[in-house]
């Protein structure tokens, strides 16, 4: 099998199902079929091929690549092509993984079903009326629907996690600071973080592999060893202790979800593993903590899109926009711009950050949800006293009609509930694959472990699966 045979295979397929799942916003075909021409000739040399050879690997549009239009599914990004490439994916290209394009995301990151993706909502393969989550849905479709064995997407508050469970596949997000993050386009920077989705956990485990480790150009990425993450794949969960959190099965779980999830954990039971009950007390203020942690975070990493130095510029009308009688054309221009760029969830998000930022409710509101932070990440850390991991449900539901919460952004919010906790908190969190509901409808169980303990995390997984 050649390199150019499977990129081709990997365009047919695209070509048969992208119109129908919207996952893939630019399909780099020329760039694809060159990549895969220069492998098959290093081959041919004899060069030794790195650990992804001819792996194709889905990107979400969040990541810059150098060439390659780089939208964030956004209108004020529409047409901006980056001079370089992100980290993970010049590591990706070293590896000598095939990159055959960029996939759907809801706007800037910002959402849980990609809905707010400017260019139509990527659909899940299991019931194409169906959301297959967001905001990382392109990368989650474009591997549940067979076009890539692997993607990359990125995870703030659940972005990896909940497509993953709500379309049936694996879905991870390593400890905050284990990938770099230079050349992600930014949402929340202290949550923000990359990661694998595959169709089973030892793909996802050497994809991993291939993106962590420390990187000069991000100073938030640790300098700390890559575990050895293929090797924790097929060890048993005999002797392991697991802490299943009471407060993850509350009010809002649907029933079915709960049913799967706790099929799970006795069958982890039966194969040895010791379950113990834990508690995470603050989880009731993870949904509120985030959204003032991350809308701050957001407004402020998003002023840089002013028409001047990236993409969308509009010039604005000065006579109309007569208050600004200082500098009128400039600031006419920022305001047209950033109106006609963004879409109504970023806005939102901009306004609520600025919001809890400004003079008067910074105390109220942006320091007490970085206290309250705080008391989330302890709770973890005395569970994690008693337990080497702790699994829960990836979603309190499985995929939700498209159109059913776009009017209320509160029951969007919530269904962030379960993923929230470990992203404050920047732990390894992940989703495998659990048994379905009767509909077919996939559903996830979420497995969290302690700092920089993937290896525990990829055990308990691979044993799962
Ligand atoms: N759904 C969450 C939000 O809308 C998380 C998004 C993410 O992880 N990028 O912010």
């Amino acid at each position: 099998l050649t390199a150019l045979a499977v990129a081709e295979a990997t365009l047919a397929r695209i070509d048969a199902d992208n119109e129908r799942l919207n996952a893939f916003l630019t399909v780099s075909r020329d760039e694809l079929l060159a990549q895969a021409r220069a492998l098959d000739a290093k081959r041919a040399r004899g060069e030794t091929l790195g650990p992804l050879a001819g792996v194709p690997i889905a990107l979400k549009d969040a990541l810059c690549t150098r060439g390659i239009r780089t939208t964030c599914a956004s209108k004020m990004l529409a047409s901006y092509v980056p001079p370089y490439d992100a980290t993970v994916v010049a590591k990706l290209k070293a590896a000598d993984a095939l990159l055959p394009g960029k996939t759907n995301m809801d706007e800037f990151a910002m959402g849980s079903s990609n809905e707010n993706s400017a260019f139509g909502p990527a659909r899940n393969p299991h019931d194409p009326e169906r959301t297959p989550g967001g905001s990382s849905g392109g990368s989650a479709v474009a591997v549940a629907s067979g076009m890539t064995p692997a993607a990359l997407g990125s995870d703030t508050g659940g972005s990896i996690r909940q497509p993953a469970a709500l379309t049936g596949i694996v879905g991870v997000k390593p400890t905050y600071g284990r990938v770099s993050r230079y050349g992600l386009v930014a949402f929340a920077s202290s949550l923000d973080q990359i990661g694998p989705f595959a169709t089973d956990v030892r793909s996802a485990a050497r994809v991993l592999s291939v993106i962590a480790g420390e990187d000069g150009r991000d100073m938030t990425s640790l300098r700390v060893p890559n575990d050895d993450y293929e090797a924790a794949c097929g060890q048993s969960v005999r002797g392991m202790r697991i802490g299943v959190p009471e407060e993850y099965f509350a009010q809002g779980l649907d029933p079915e979800v709960e049913a799967s999830v706790r099929a799970a954990i006795a069958r982890l039971e039966a194969d040895g593993a010791t379950i113990k009950k834990v508690h995470l007390a603050h989880t009731k203020h993870a949904v509120a903590t985030y959204y003032v942690v991350a809308t701050a975070e957001a407004s402020s990493n998003l002023a840089r899109f002013d028409g001047v130095r990236y993409g969308l510029r509009v010039s604005g009308n000065v006579a109309r926009d007569s208050k600004h009688a200082q500098g009128g054309a400039l600031r006419a221009m920022y305001g047209a711009t950033r109106d006609a760029g963004f879409g109504a969830e970023v806005k939102r998000r901009i306004l609520l950050g600025t919001f809890v930022l400004s003079a008067g409710y910074y105390d109220a509101y942006y320091l007490k949800a970085q206290k309250v932070r705080t008391l989330i990440r302890r709770d973890f850390e005395a569970a994690f006293a008693d337990v080497d991991a702790i699994v829960c449900p990836t979603s309190p539901t499985p995929a939700f009609r498209l159109g059913e919460k776009t009017s209320d952004p509160l029951s969007m919010y919530l269904s962030d509930v379960y993923t929230l906790p470990a992203s404050l908190a920047g732990l390894p969190a992940m989703s495998v694959p659990c048994a379905p509901t009767k509909a077919g409808l996939p559903v996830g169980l979420q497995i969290i472990a302690p700092a920089l303990k993937e290896t525990t995390m990829f055990r308990l997984a691979s044993a799962w699966e």
